[in-house]
């Protein structure tokens, strides 16, 4: 699939959509997201055009690679969810419900969270 520059983080990225941004550096941008499904819910988004997880972990640099995941740490850690714990999630594809075709990661905290999806099968 070809990165679909329509989609609507890429036009957050490009300053088209706006957002509140909590975290910015040359390779990961930051910001709640919209319909926050718990009390610090932030989503963060490289810069490069991915698509999806996949996507970015076989073809972003190493220096893409380190500065987005440590951004990810110091996001959480910024959002005040590193003590009491957080969940990432990271939603690949159609069966994980993958709305927005640009990898991002969100960050949720801030209250306690249940298990990881449910009940075990
Ligand atoms: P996904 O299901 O792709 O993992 O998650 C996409 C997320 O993007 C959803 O949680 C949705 O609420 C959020 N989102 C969609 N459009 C916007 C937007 O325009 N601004 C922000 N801040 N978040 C958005």
């Amino acid at each position: 699939m070809a990165y679909d520059d329509n989609n609507i983080f890429a036009k957050i990225l490009r300053g088209e959509i706006p957002c509140a941004t909590l975290y910015e550096d040359e390779h990961a941008l930051a910001f709640p997201d919209i319909r926050p499904q718990a009390p610090v819910h932030v989503l963060v988004i490289p810069k490069g055009r991915y698509e999806s997880a996949a996507d970015f972990n076989a073809k972003a640099s190493p220096a893409e690679l380190a500065g987005f995941y440590r951004a990810v740490a110091l996001v959480a850690r910024q959002a005040g969810v590193e003590e009491h714990g957080y969940r990432l999630i990271c939603n690949a594809g159609p069966d994980a419900h993958q709305e927005v075709p640009h990898f991002h990661v969100h960050i949720l905290g801030g209250h306690k969270l249940g298990r990881m999806l449910g009940p075990p099968l």
